[in-house]
């Protein structure tokens, strides 16, 4: 049976942070499923195409990788595609707080879904989506953390 892991996110933008975590997890699985959630309660700032065109764009080459969108809850997500693991990264001691009351009610509304974390190695514990687009909103140059191939028009914003 086919390993397969979901790594769930907003995506708004993806980073080299995001970019490492699924790099380092390949090996563990068959296949990465990174889905961007969508919810329309929550604002981005990049719209939901443009996340998505970044991702495909990146992991092109990656045959194991699949990017796709989901809506509603990601556990049942997991169970709808025949994914037994969700992916996370934990840069710190926030991150696992938050991460840990997520991966247990995953684990009982997936009915047994394990979530495997990745500790996010110095060079990039301090990077995180929100960081960038403060840098991006106050008109800095984000491309350190951002991904080879992903450029930000600021023009467009
Ligand atoms: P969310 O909106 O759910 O926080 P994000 O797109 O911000 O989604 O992040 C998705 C996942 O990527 C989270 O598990 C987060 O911990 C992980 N992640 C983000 N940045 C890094 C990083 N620099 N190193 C390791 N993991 C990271």
């Amino acid at each position: 049976m086919s390993k397969i892991a979901v790594f769930p996110g907003s995506f708004d933008p993806i980073t080299t942070g995001h970019f490492d975590l699924v790099e380092r997890a390949l090996p563990l699985f068959d296949k990465i499923v990174i889905a961007i959630g969508v919810n329309s309660q929550k604002q981005s700032l990049f719209p939901l195409e443009q996340r998505l065109g970044w991702l495909r764009l990146v992991f092109a080459s990656y045959p194991q990788v699949e990017v796709t969108t989901f809506e509603g809850l990601t556990a049942h997500y997991c169970n709808k595609i025949g994914a037994k693991y969700l992916l996370r990264g934990l840069r710190n001691a926030s991150d696992f707080d938050y991460e840990k009351t997520i991966s247990q009610l995953n684990n009982i509304v997936g009915q047994g879904i394990e979530t495997i974390f990745l500790i996010s190695p110095p060079a990039y514990s301090h990077i995180s989506s929100t960081i960038v687009r403060e840098i991006i909103k106050g008109g800095g140059d984000a491309s350190p953390f951002l991904p080879s191939g992903v450029h930000i028009d600021q023009e467009k914003l």
